[in-house]
């Protein structure tokens, strides 16, 4: 039986280190795809196009829109970012699970229309660790880096949306624990409709 991809939104305050956490768990285990979003921020020094994000002016995202090219978008920090939508469904029909490292506007309105999805939010394991990540990082000004925790502190009213929290606090430790998480969400009864009913009809002559 082919086992069906489950689509995973991995959230969390910018700093808190979705990039590296989904990085390594990439490299380390072979079933994900990973979805590039589009949006209209510059690219950082080290990003490129096509491979950090698809990086558009603010004309072609909107014509993105337009085209219902998009699962979801979200205006976050004065820039747009949003799920380009075929490479999506192309890989989840293939049985990979994908992964959407998305803001929470964007996983809300995903999970409105992937019911099957699964949420994750991944937490630094204190606020001062989480200012301590985004000044080491070095990609922000200090002007940038202030809105980004004034962000993290509105984000953090809607943790209770997602289905699981993961702390990154060992990188190691929490790879392992994402992919768990990702591994047990393949067996719930929901998705494994197909194999319940087969077992059931073969147990029919039993009764
Ligand atoms: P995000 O994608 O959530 O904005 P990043 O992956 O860019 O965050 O990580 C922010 C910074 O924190 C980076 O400099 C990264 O190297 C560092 N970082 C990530 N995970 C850890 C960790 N477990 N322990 C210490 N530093 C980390
Ligand atoms: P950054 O500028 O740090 O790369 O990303 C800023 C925020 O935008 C992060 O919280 C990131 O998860 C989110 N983000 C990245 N891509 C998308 C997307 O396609 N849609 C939405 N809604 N948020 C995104």
């Amino acid at each position: 039986m082919k086992r069906k991809g489950i689509l995973i939104i991995v959230s969390g305050f910018s700093g808190a280190g979705k990039g590296t956490l989904v990085k390594k768990l990439l490299e380390e285990y072979s079933n994900y795809a990973l979805s590039i979003s589009a949006t209209t921020r510059q690219p950082r020094p080290g990003e490129a196009d096509g491979r950090e994000y698809f990086f558009l002016q603010k004309e072609e995202f909107e014509r993105k829109i337009a085209e219902n090219g998009l699962i979801e978008y979200a205006a976050y920090c004065d820039n747009y970012y949003g799920t380009p939508r075929e490479y999506v469904e192309q890989q989840l029909a293939a049985g990979k699970d994908v992964i959407l490292e998305i803001e929470i506007q964007g996983a809300l309105k995903v999970k409105k229309q992937y019911e099957d999805a699964v949420l994750l939010f991944v937490m630094p394991p204190s606020a001062e660790e989480l200012r301590r990540r985004l000044v080491g990082r070095g990609t922000e000004t200090k002007e940038v880096i202030d809105k980004r925790m004034h962000r993290a502190a509105e984000e953090a009213e809607g943790i209770e949306a997602y289905d699981y929290i993961v702390i990154n606090d060992d990188l190691q430790t929490c790879v392992r624990q994402l992919h768990e998480i990702i591994m047990a969400a393949h067996n719930t009864p929901g998705r494994n409709r197909e194999f319940i009913e087969n077992i059931r009809t073969e147990l029919e002559g039993e009764k």
